[in-house]
């Protein structure tokens, strides 16, 4: 979509840290860590939010997105100790409505999160 800043990350026409990529996925530093680790992994394809992902024909997607945010935590030295979240929809914190899945980790997380 073209005004989506995450499709413009995943395009490279929006300046981004990539921290590794897939065939299908992005993962890239956070602009505003709210960890030590902060990594967002997108798909590449557009999609909403995780139900639009879900629904579509191709939610394999989501497996990917998984096991790559799951790698990110193993290469940012968190793989014993991280949370990977969607937030969805306004209430739910959303900002960016392209899917993806936040990696934080390198402190001891909070529950319930605020
Ligand atoms: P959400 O609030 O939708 O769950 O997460 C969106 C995330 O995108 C936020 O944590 C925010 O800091 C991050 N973000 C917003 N704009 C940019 C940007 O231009 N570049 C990067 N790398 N992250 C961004
Ligand atoms: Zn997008």
């Amino acid at each position: 979509m073209s005004d989506c800043l995450f499709c413009g990350i995943v395009a490279g026409d929006v300046p981004a840290t990539i921290v590794s990529q897939t065939p299908r996925t992005v993962a890239f530093a956070d602009i505003n860590p709210q960890a030590p680790v902060h990594v967002l992994v997108v798909p590449r394809a557009h999609h909403a939010n995780l139900a639009e992902l879900i629904d579509s024909p191709e939610e394999d997607l989501l497996r990917e997105v998984l096991a790559h945010a799951t790698e990110v935590a193993q290469s940012c030295g968190v793989a014993d100790g991280h949370r990977i979240v969607f937030n969805t929809g306004p209430e739910g914190g959303q900002t960016v409505e392209h899917v993806h899945a936040h990696v934080l980790g390198g402190r001891q997380m909070t529950w319930p999160p605020g």
